[in-house]
């Protein structure tokens, strides 16, 4: 994915390295200050901008604009890219990615190309511990946040590879976003002002911590809020999905309808289909009857199998069916078929499956 410099790599100062966050991340003023501090004129600033966030640089030593020996001085600062340990596509194009971070842990980012888009579903955790009883990352527990860079890197990446802009991003990879919603929130901003892309076109999905969504409606962002609903009743919502025991689906939803209040944006409500269990008419009446009072649409997520547990996906026409419930109850209601099916790359199927190799051994790439 990027060429090692093939520069001398110079042991930084300390007073280099002490306290230097990666540089991706950063914004263009930032960046600026950064440059001025080591005496260089504002336009290096600009500069190193555009060869992180355009050029997509993985080392300082790659900016051939940059004189050599300042290159020499700032190659070991880190960029704060992860190396890519494995890229699969599925037969519909999607491309699953597992990227290594740089204390060697593992996450997965999934590009999906369209006709006129490019999505990328990033994670926003290593792991997750919600424990979702439907959803691979949680059975494998929970490691760390990540940091924004790591966040917006997983972005880079997967435009890199494709070479087309990315157009649309979703927060639905491994992780809950409103658990790590500091770096998540600055990496939106990131990806909005110094990658370029609509906040409008960037999806934040959650399962819903008590008191997080209205911390984030106080950001006054743009994005779509999703939350991950997946029952029509409290006592079925417990089951599927341990943390709603501490919060009330009456809870919930009074802070979807703040959300709604400050940012003028309609919420989506996901909504996973589960044969049998959550995909019956009184289920259809109970969810109109909870997201019918306010702006909000209903995303039906039909179940994406994983080994671990054996929900059954309900047939085309019980989906149907579910839906027509939904609009006659004057619900706006979409269906959506996850892609990469196949390669484990769709909702819920992602996980840390490779356990992280030593940081000095070779990785694929
Ligand atoms: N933690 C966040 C974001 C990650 S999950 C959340 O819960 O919303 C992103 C979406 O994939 C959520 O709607 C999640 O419930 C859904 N999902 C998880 N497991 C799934 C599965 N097995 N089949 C279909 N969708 C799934």
């Amino acid at each position: 994915m990027h060429s090692a410099s093939s520069l001398p790599v110079a042991s930084p100062t300390p007073a280099l390295t002490a306290a230097i966050s990666p540089l991706l991340g950063q914004s263009l003023d930032q960046l600026t200050a950064w440059v001025a501090a080591q005496g260089q004129p504002a336009y290096r600033g600009k500069q190193l901008h555009q060869w992180i966030y355009e050029k997509g640089v993985h080392s300082l030593g790659d900016i051939t604009v940059f004189s050599k020996a300042w290159r020499a001085d700032i190659a070991a600062v880190p960029v704060g890219r992860s190396q890519l340990h494995l890229r699969s596509k599925a037969p519909d194009g999607t491309i699953k990615y597992l990227l290594r971070l740089h204390d060697g842990l593992i996450i997965e980012a999934v590009g999906i190309p369209t006709a006129k888009r490019l999505t990328v579903c990033v994670s926003s955790q290593v792991g997750c511990p919600m424990a979702c009883d439907f959803c691979a990352t949680g059975k494998g527990g929970f490691l760390r946040n990540l940091d924004t860079h790591e966040i917006v890197d997983q972005v880079l990446t997967v435009q890199q590879d494709f070479g087309q802009r990315v157009s649309n991003i979703v927060f639905m990879g491994m992780g809950e976003p409103l658990l790590n919603t500091d770096s998540v929130v600055a990496a939106i901003r990131c990806l909005n002002q110094d990658v370029g892309i609509g906040q409008r076109n960037m999806t934040l999905s959650t399962v819903g911590i008590p008191g997080h969504i209205r911390r984030l409606a106080e950001q006054h962002l743009q994005v779509t809020l999703a939350v991950s609903l997946h029952a029509s009743n409290q006592a079925q919502r417990e089951q599927l999905i341990p943390s709603a025991r501490q919060y009330r689906l009456e809870a919930l939803l009074a802070e979807c309808q703040d959300y709604v209040a400050t940012t003028g944006r309609r919420v989506s409500f996901e909504y996973i289909l589960l044969a049998g269990l959550n995909d019956r008419p009184e289920h259809a009446a109970e969810l109109a009857h909870h997201v019918g009072g306010f702006q909000s649409h209903v995303n039906l997520i039909p179940y994406n199998p994983i080994s671990e547990v054996d929900y059954q996906r309900p047939s085309d026409v019980q989906i149907q069916d579910f839906m027509e419930e939904l609009q006659r109850r004057n619900v706006a209601v979409s269906v959506r078929y996850s892609r990469g099916l196949e390669k484990d790359a769709a909702c819920g199927q992602l996980r840390a499956t490779q356990i992280a190799p030593p940081m000095d051994s070779q990785i694929p790439s």
